[in-house]
């Protein structure tokens, strides 16, 4: 068969075309009306009150670890089974990262661990945890907001994966992924391969006005126009920085792709799920172990579809052999040679390094055939029963 299928892939309608086309005509390329609106729409399908639209996701999290005042010597526990950026925003603002294993029915950092980091220190010793949705499985951020609170911690909650998941609180109640009712803040992005493209692009979404004012600024140098703000006024063009912040605005026309994409999302979650649906069924009852969100506890976003199999690099060789073109999410992050220098080494976390030597994540997205779906799951199963 002819088919290159990768493990993800953004989709462009002839609608997000012509909106981004209609954009370029108009009279501003960034931080136009485009702006506003994408924020707008995105706050209201998460749920959240506030949304901030920024460069990526990456820019998302360092402006977040800024706004919560992470300092040298901060010290903030995340997971190892992540992207490194869920880690890198607490480095760039000089803390120190701290790692904590997952627990492996869930692939999520597992808050028992966290919670006995907690109990085993001094008071103080930590500022804050950034739990991951990791591949769309939704955190019980009831649980982690209850922790946090105990020992004075600020929660971000790296949604990245999980826009339109949503977990089932002790209330019975739905809580969809960076509704800001938990998480001080909750950090999105609109890479390609992410659930919602703009080409480069990410948002912010938080409850807090506070934070999200200061968010603000500090996309924006941390200058500030506000006449409620100034502390003097010289006129029209003036302006003061009250903080160091950076350019970490998203333009118009990513907005207007974004804003656009937005309105398939709910379609998208849906054909999500009824791909993992199909590999489930495929899969139970072989070697092969899934990870399913039990359904009474809340819905998953499937960014990916990770399975755990035996012999995981032959697999992806074989599956790459026939033009399938899987991925391994993630090398754990305590092991990227950059980390190691602050002496994590293989062995810290037995079981995200378990989970890494034995993951993959099999094509998932939305236009994903079910042609090219049936032949994925054959090409899988025909390599783990031989
Ligand atoms: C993609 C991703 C990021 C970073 O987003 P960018 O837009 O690529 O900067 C952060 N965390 C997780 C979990 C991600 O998957």
């Amino acid at each position: 068969m002819a088919f290159k299928i990768p493990y993800g892939r953004q989709h462009i309608s002839d609608e997000d075309i012509a909106a981004v086309v209609d954009t370029l005509k108009a009279d501003f390329l960034t931080q136009g009306p485009r702006i506003g609106e994408f924020e707008q729409a995105f706050a209201q399908y998460v749920g959240a009150k506030y949304a901030i639209a920024v460069a990526n996701g990456t820019a998302a999290l360092h402006l977040c670890t800024l706004a919560l005042g992470v300092k040298p010597g901060h010290k903030v526990i995340t997971s190892p089974i992540t992207f490194a950026a869920s880690a890198n925003c607490i480095k760039y603002c000089g803390g120190d990262v701290i790692f904590a294993d997952i627990d492996p029915e869930t692939g999520l950092l597992d808050i028992h661990q966290v919670r006995e980091l907690l109990n085993n220190a001094p008071e103080g010793t930590y500022q804050g945890i950034i739990p991951v949705d990791f591949a769309g499985y939704p955190v019980d951020l009831e649980a982690y907001r209850e922790l946090a609170n105990e020992y004075n911690l600020w929660l971000i909650e790296d949604a990245c994966h999980a826009p339109g998941g949503y977990f089932i609180d002790s209330n019975g109640q739905q809580q969809l992924c960076g509704n800001g009712v938990f998480a001080d803040l909750a950090i999105f992005s609109f890479h390609p391969v992410k659930h919602i493209a703009s080409g480069e692009g990410g948002m912010i979404t938080t409850n807090d006005q506070k934070l999200y004012k200061k968010l603000l600024q500090l996309r924006t140098h941390g200058i500030t126009k506000n006449p409620d703000l100034l502390q003097e006024n010289h006129g029209g063009w003036y302006y003061e920085m009250h903080d160091l912040g950076y350019n970490y605005r998203l333009t118009d026309i990513q907005a207007t792709l974004g804003n656009s994409q937005l309105k398939r999302a709910t379609e998208g979650i849906t054909r999500r799920q009824a791909i993992a649906k199909k590999y489930d069924n495929a899969f139970r009852n072989t070697s092969i172990k899934i990870i399913q969100v039990p359904e009474n506890q809340g819905a998953h976003a499937y960014h990916l579809y990770v399975i755990q199999v035996n012999d995981r690099k032959g697999l992806y060789n074989y599956l790459r052999e026939h033009q399938i073109f899987a991925q391994v999410h993630y090398i754990p992050v305590h092991l990227l040679p950059f980390y190691q220098q602050f002496g994590w080494k293989k062995g810290d976390f037995p079981l995200a390094e378990k989970y890494y030597a034995h993951c993959l994540s099999l094509p998932m997205f939305p236009t994903l055939t079910s042609e090219e779906q049936d032949f994925v799951i054959e090409k899988v199963l025909e390599f783990c029963q031989q």
